[in-house]
């Protein structure tokens, strides 16, 4: 059989092969939603004329597309994957606006807003204007009125008759803080999405070459990505796309469970196609899961079927503190890997988060430990200050106009240019004749130019005047005809003419070492954009656009396309859902433990899962609107886990001295039993089984009762959870999911169960 439709059941097969123009597969939770996905894309490319880059491919995440690029490759394994249109929604949309742009009015070269650009825009408009809003609130407003599609015009229509002064001031911010994008040239992500449907709306021939259209995670898509889909698929209509209405989470963001129904109306002809068997987590993971998500009483009931045996039953316990939790989690990490003879390693478990901030006392626990450990969600590599400052010389040396960059790199390293004046040069530009951005000003004013005036020391007009000259210098090295500079040669010119190296041994005695390294390896990193066009000018391309006749294209000079594309990418990874790329880049890459938010961990699984922090007001969150959304967060971070699941949370929250555990309305979410004092009996042949490891034949024979780990031997106190009558019955019927699950154990405990 070919390898895309081996290893795939029944309903999969007729997914993958299906004739249908317009596939729609719901399915829950490590059902093979990505797999069938992946495997469709294959059988596309070598059933059918489609050419890759007839195929679009979207998905959420970084490592998601890039996971699923990889797997493609296995299945079809002649190269033609690399050029397969395969990205993320932002990713892809950026890709056609620096292409197209032009033909709807963008500049050449626009920069990226991040969140972190953005709040800081915000908070200067609100300053400015003594406006009496939250800075944060407003981001978070303007960001859901553009998933949904709006402008201020919009709003401001609509609400005209309003007279209050809230919803006057965001439209004030809202508007103040749109102009201040255009006039510098940036996009944030909200406009990655809007601008590319304004583009396929006025041009639709961009995508003239698209001729399939498949989406992953279709459920968290909101009314923009939604539209997105018709415009690419506009013109053949083929769309497939996979989702699970049970793990929708991003109500937040304005995704639209509805989505899945709109597809169907819209497009008359959708195939349905359900998926029911789970073949990531063991029959109690999955018996777990289903008994939070089934409290949903709003929810359609869909079937849920375990392909593995119970395995073992989650652990619950209760901890005295944050801090023991965190040193729980270390010893059970310990525990696991010494009980199955390294079978485990650092990398197969995870730690998931319901917000980032409850990291603390897990990396405290695991850096003691010395245990390896990756956040994704904290605090990245393009966060750290070193790296910050080079981005943002690039980012002015793309982008003159980006004021906020500039605003940020004038007096670093000090050139005598305090933030007072910092603030009265950005008013001055602005108020100058022509409206100046911050560079132009700075320009004329160095050269006495255009009326520039401002009273300035002679020092700080030295300082203005050389960094103006640096700037300069790298422009025109970058546009240079004959020799553009790559980002990699324009980064080692800042470092040079700045005396970098000496500047942070000056600011950062005490770890230079590390700095320094950080800084190799952004030059490591911007070493994958060389400045000349051609087929290998993508090593790090998430794709290939095609060249589409009769369109005037804006491919521009190579060099400041690679720079561009660089700063892009740096800007896509730092978003909130994305993985920190800087790991992947890593020389010697290392088995650790992830720590992630539940939201960045959708699509993915892992061995051994530990949620801590379970405690009502964490989740379901105090600020949650939406109970159910809640619910299904925790049905998502339960379902990442294939053989091992521990839920945690400690006795006293010293924060919110909350005493529930999971608990909605006085509702414990979960039956889950206290300490599960066999936590490791069948864990070794199972994970061998489910990982499809090779597990030695001395060691895949069960262990046997003397490395059983007794509640009274575990670290900490029992929390005297009673196992419930009901959790009992259940777990008997759970047993005619494989019938020879319990022979499995020793006989002492065979008898306990019965
Ligand atoms: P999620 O909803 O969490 O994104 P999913 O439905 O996308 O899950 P996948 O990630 O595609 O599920 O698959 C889950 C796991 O099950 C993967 O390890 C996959 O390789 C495995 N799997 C899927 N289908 C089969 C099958 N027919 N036989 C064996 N293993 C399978
Ligand atoms: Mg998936």
């Amino acid at each position: 059989m070919e390898p895309m439709l081996a290893e795939l059941n029944a309903a999969q097969h007729t997914a993958v092969t299906s004739p249908a123009a317009v596939l729609q597969i719901l399915a829950p939770p490590g059902s093979g939603k990505t797999k069938t996905l992946t495997s469709r894309v294959a059988y596309l490319l070598s059933h059918h004329h489609y050419q890759p880059w007839n195929i679009l491919c979207l998905t959420f995440t970084i490592k998601s597309s890039r996971e699923m690029k990889e797997r493609i490759a296995r299945l079809i394994g002649n190269g033609l994957e690399a050029k397969l249109i395969l990205g993320t929604f932002h990713s892809v949309c950026r890709r056609y606006l620096a292409r197209y742009g032009h033909l709807i009015g963008i500049r050449t070269g626009f920069a990226i807003a991040d969140s972190s650009d953005s709040i800081s825009i915000i908070k200067r408009i609100v300053k400015r204007y003594h406006l009496q809003i939250d800075p944060k609130k407003a981001q978070s407003r303007i960001s859901s009125s553009k998933s949904k599609g709006l402008t201020y015009e919009d709003i401001r229509k609509v609400e005209a008759h309003q007279k209050n002064m809230d919803q006057q001031d965001f439209i004030r911010v809202f508007e103040a803080y749109q102009d201040h994008l255009d006039q510098s040239n940036l996009l944030d992500y909200d406009d990655l999405l809007l601008r590319c449907v304004d583009l396929l709306r006025q041009h639709p021939v961009c995508v003239s070459n698209i001729e399939v259209v498949l989406i992953d995670e279709f459920q968290d898509t909101n009314i923009v990505q939604f539209e997105l889909m018709q415009l690419f698929a506009a013109k053949h209509k083929r769309i497939t796309t996979v989702g699970d209405p049970d793990q929708s989470i991003y109500g937040w963001r304005s995704a639209e469970i509805k989505n899945l129904k709109r597809m169907q109306e819209q497009y008359s002809d959708t195939l349905v196609i359900y998926l029911e068997d789970n073949y990531r987590s063991s029959g109690a993971i999955l018996l777990a899961a289903r008994e939070v998500i089934e409290q949903d009483e709003s929810r359609i009931p869909r079937p849920l079927l375990p392909t593995h045996c119970p395995g073992t039953v989650p652990v619950l316990r209760l901890l005295p503190t944050a801090d023991i939790e965190g040193l729980w989690i270390v010893s059970e990490i310990k525990r696991a890997i010494a009980h199955t003879g390294n079978l485990l390693e650092h990398s197969d478990f995870a730690v998931l988060l319901r917000s980032a901030s409850l990291s603390r006392q897990v990396e405290a626990a695991l850096g003691k430990a010395g245990i390896p450990y990756r956040m994704v969600g904290g605090q990245r590599f393009f966060d750290r200050f070193e790296i910050k400052v080079l981005l943002d010389y690039l980012r002015v040396i793309s982008q003159p106009d980006h004021n906020d960059a500039l605003a940020r790199i004038i007096n670093v390293p000090p050139r005598g240019i305090g933030p007072a004046t910092v603030k009265t040069l950005l008013e001055s530009a602005e108020t100058s004749r022509g409206n100046l951005s911050l560079w132009q000003f700075l320009r004329n004013l160095v050269r006495g130019e255009g009326g520039a005036l401002v009273k300035i020391s002679k020092s700080a007009m030295q300082g203005l005047a050389s960094l103006v000259g640096i700037v300069l210098t790298a422009v025109s090295k970058l546009t240079h005809t004959m020799k553009p500079h790559s980002p990699k040669e324009l980064l080692c010119y800042i470092i040079k003419k700045l005396n970098f190296e000496d500047y942070l041994k000056k600011t950062h005695e005490q770890d230079y070492d590390s700095r320094w390294a950080n800084v190799e390896e952004l030059l490591a990193q911007a070493a994958d954009y060389p400045a000349h066009a051609g087929n290998d000018a993508s090593i790090t391309e998430d794709f290939v656009l095609p060249v589409i006749k009769d369109v005037q294209q804006d491919i521009g000079n190579a060099a400041e396309e690679a720079l561009s594309r660089f700063l892009s990418n740096v800007a896509l990874a730092t978003e909130i859902q994305r993985e920190d790329e800087s790991d992947d880049n890593e020389s010697t890459p290392q088995a650790r433990v992830t720590i992630s938010t539940i939201h960045a961990a959708k699509g993915l699984e892992w061995p051994v899962v530990f949620i801590p922090s379970a405690y009502g007001g964490s989740i379901p969150h105090s600020r949650a609107e939406d109970t159910n959304e809640e619910r299904r967060l925790l049905y998502v971070a339960m379902t990442r886990a294939q053989a091992m699941l521990y839920i945690s949370r400690p006795v006293k929250n010293s924060q919110r001295g909350q005493y529930f555990f999971v608990s909605a309305q006085g509702k414990v979410l979960t039956f889950i039993r206290g300490n599960n004092p066999f936590a490791f009996l069948v864990i070794e042949n199972y994970i061998a089984r489910i990982l499809r490891r090779d597990c030695p034949a001395e060691r895949s024979v069960i262990l046997n009762s003397s490395v059983v780990t007794r509640a009274e031997d575990d670290l900490w106190p029992l929390d005297g959870t009673e196992i419930p009558e009901k959790a009992e019955r259940r777990w008997d019927k759970s047993s005619s999911m494989d019938n020879n699950w319990d022979q499995q154990l020793p006989s002492k405990r065979r008898r306990m169960l019965s």
